[in-house]
């Protein structure tokens, strides 16, 4: 894909958040990131708006 350019020039976002880009940046050289709940600590796989669990 294209995109792989633009990801490199965007670099960190600085705010620790996990953001669909970063998820996919890092699934690209073999991390799988997942994100946990803070209201149920339900995990997901991939970065979502809201917990699938609650
Ligand atoms: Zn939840």
């Amino acid at each position: 894909m294209s995109e792989t350019e633009e990801l490199e020039r965007s670099g960190d976002d600085g705010d620790g958040v996990l953001t669909y880009r970063k998820w996919a940046a890092a699934l690209r050289e073999g991390t799988l990131l997942g994100q946990e709940c803070s209201e149920c600590r339900h995990v997901t796989a991939a970065p979502k708006v809201a917990c699938a669990q609650c």
